[in-house]
């Protein structure tokens, strides 16, 4: 099946050695083609093919306009959206999803995706605002930690700690609703970026023997985009027809009869550390984590590999297999953008992990 007929991309990106792993004299394990940006080869003899190929030396700002930017308009135009962040731990998930302390705290050239999502999303809202035409944002901040849901916006410590009593629901159109997470109203960049640190902050981090700031839960960052359009425009009436089918674009019946209402729902996730347990030599409650942390990931990879499959499109698809899958139903598949963004260490010490980590994504296609 070809790259443009599914709804599911896949982009590979390899992070530079680390200072450490150089001074220990460590080897590259990857190695790519010039001029061929869809390719990665392995220890020299396995080669794998993926939609987007990011070598070491990629910038933020190339990762984000060749993956990014298409996303995003797709999302003004209605639709819901969703990048995954996959690989081990130390590989550069948060790195380029840009939602750890560092990179929300200071911005830079090193911003990674969703700092500079928050910009150009606004950046383009404003430029469409008009008499006829409004929007505004929300957003939520969940962390997903041995199938416990955490609310990183909650205000509360105590009761963000005891966790969420979150349901959730499916509407007669296939739209997923989290009853009991908040939801706030932003109305520019500074104060989603806000809400972004504030979140960051609260995440809960537990230490393994191979990366003592690892987050062992998954993270979902998720920015909700109501547009509303008093008069027909032709894009917007292009659109009306293609959301009336699945009823996401509805009439607002408490407003001017002629308010049209457009609902679209991006969730960035930064997924929790692949790298199988015996690696970390992980114990106890480390290891339940580990166990619970894989079969989130194990459904994932068979939601997405589902998804891809011509052949199963139109039957099951498992997405109550996990609360993870669960809770991104309705921006996995179907109308829905999904990019699945592997992160993998080029060091020849992590060959059996990024070689995981290449199989996995392998699947998704
Ligand atoms: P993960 O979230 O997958 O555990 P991190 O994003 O924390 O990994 O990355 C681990 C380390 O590698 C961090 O210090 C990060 O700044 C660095 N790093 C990751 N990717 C890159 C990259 N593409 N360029 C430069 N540094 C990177
Ligand atoms: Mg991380």
């Amino acid at each position: 099946m070809t790259a443009s007929s599914s709804s599911v991309r896949v982009a590979v990106r390899i992070r530079p050695l680390t200072e450490n792993e150089k001074q220990h004299c460590q080897h590259n394990a990857i190695a790519f083609i010039p001029d061929n940006q869809q390719q990665v080869i392995l220890g020299g003899d396995r080669p794998f093919t993926f939609d987007y190929v990011y070598p070491p030396q990629s910038s933020q700002q190339e990762v984000y306009n060749s993956c990014v930017i298409p996303l995003l308009n797709k999302f003004i135009e209605g639709y819901n959206s969703t990048i995954l962040a996959y690989g081990q731990t130390g590989s550069g998930k948060t790195y380029s999803m840009g939602i750890g302390l560092d990179s929300v705290m200071n911005a830079s050239v090193n911003d990674g995706i969703v700092p500079r999502f928050i910009d150009s999303l606004f950046h383009s809202l404003e430029s469409k605002r008009s008499d006829n035409y409004s929007f505004q944002v929300y957003v939520s901040f969940l962390e997903l930690h041995n199938e416990d849901l955490v609310d990183l916006l909650c205000p509360n410590v105590k009761s963000r700690r005891e966790g969420l009593n979150l349901t959730i629901r499916e509407d007669s159109h296939g739209n997923i609703c989290w009853a009991g997470v908040r939801e706030e109203a932003v109305s520019n960049p500074t104060e989603l970026m806000g809400l972004l640190q504030k979140g960051s902050i609260a995440r809960t981090t537990a230490s393994t023997d191979m990366n003592s700031t690892s987050s062992r839960s998954h993270a979902i960052f998720s920015i909700i985009l109501k547009q509303f359009q008093t008069e027909s425009d032709e894009a917007f009436v292009e659109n009306a027809t293609l959301f009336n089918q699945t009823n996401r674009f509805s009439p607002n019946n408490s407003a001017s009869r002629h308010t049209k209402r457009l609902v679209s729902k991006f969730h960035f996730v930064d997924l929790a550390g692949s790298e199988r347990l015996k690696r970390t030599n992980a114990v106890g409650d480390r290891a339940k984590e580990g166990i619970s942390i894989n079969t989130g990931l194990l459904a994932l990879g068979n939601v997405i590999s589902a998804l891809g499959d011509e052949s199963r499109r139109v039957s099951h698809i498992p997405y109550r297999d996990s609360k993870l899958t669960r809770l991104l139903q309705d921006s996995l598949g179907g109308n829905s953008q999904t990019l699945m963004l592997a992160c993998a260490s080029p060091a020849v010490s992590n060959m059996t992990e990024t070689l995981n980590t290449l199989k996995y994504a392998n699947r998704a296609r």
